[in-house]
């Protein structure tokens, strides 16, 4: 008897913790949405689900878990950070995604921003010059399902040229100039989000465009980003 109820309580804590680790944390998500992404003007029904749907708090360290849904950014380890919900919404929004996108991200990290692309789109390529954030991340997306997210260690200065040109590019890391590769990779009509600007300064987030071969960027805000690092 004894041990059948120890059987019952230990089958219902793994219960527990299999449908916690499944859909945990909701309201948490929506409050987060409400609050700091829909209230700051992001619109696009697609990036608002998705930012509802990513399981935030399993893309950071567990000492950090309970701030996954904070208004900032938060360390991932090797001095870099998973940006700001609201960032990470803001730049989603504004490459305009759409279901048959395959779309590169430069600076996996952890891979939130990959995995909020991925419910949206058809493909993710992410590229992570940190071996062990890239290893992290794919292991991490791997258990939650995202199949359409792709990862490789390098130097994402060079894309990804075996698989573009992509729809949109996102690069998380601030740049002092713009990649040229990446804007070869560039889809006629894509659009391409990027901090630039130097180092530990405030940065300029730049929206560029390629239309009839031609490369225009326009500033959008200030923002702060961890550099983009070369090999
Ligand atoms: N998108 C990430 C945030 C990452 S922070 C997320 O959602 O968690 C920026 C990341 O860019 C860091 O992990 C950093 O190691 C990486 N990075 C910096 N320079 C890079 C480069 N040249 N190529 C690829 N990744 C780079």
């Amino acid at each position: 008897m004894f041990y059948r109820i120890i059987l019952f309580i230990a089958v219902f804590l793994l219960k527990c913790e299999i449908s916690n680790a499944q859909y945990p944390r909701q309201d948490e998500r929506n409050q987060m949405v409400s609050a700091q992404i829909e209230a700051r003007g992001v619109t696009d029904a697609a990036t608002l689900k998705a930012m509802r749907t990513v399981p935030r708090h399993l893309f950071v360290p567990s000492n950090e878990a309970s701030r996954a849904y904070y208004d900032s950014p938060l360390p991932i380890g090797y001095g870099q950070t998973i940006s700001q919900p609201y960032i990470v919404a803001y730049m989603t929004e504004v490459i305009q995604p759409k279901e048959n996108f395959k779309v590169l991200e430069i600076g996996t990290g952890s891979g939130y921003q990959a995995a909020v692309l991925a419910e949206i789109v058809d493909k993710v390529y992410t590229i992570e010059i940190v071996k062990e954030l890239g290893g992290q991340a794919t292991s991490r997306l791997k258990t939650l399902g995202y199949s359409n997210v792709e990862v490789k260690i390098a130097d994402g200065y060079h894309g990804w040229p075996e698989h573009g040109p992509f729809d949109a590019i996102v690069v998380t890391a601030a740049a002092e100039f713009i990649p040229p590769p990446l804007i070869e990779q560039l889809a006629e009509g894509g659009k391409m989000v990027i901090p630039v600007g130097s180092p530990f300064m405030v940065q300029t987030l730049m929206l560029v465009e390629k239309k009839n071969g031609k490369a225009r960027s326009r500033s959008l805000f200030p923002v702060r980003f961890v550099p983009f690092t070369r090999q």
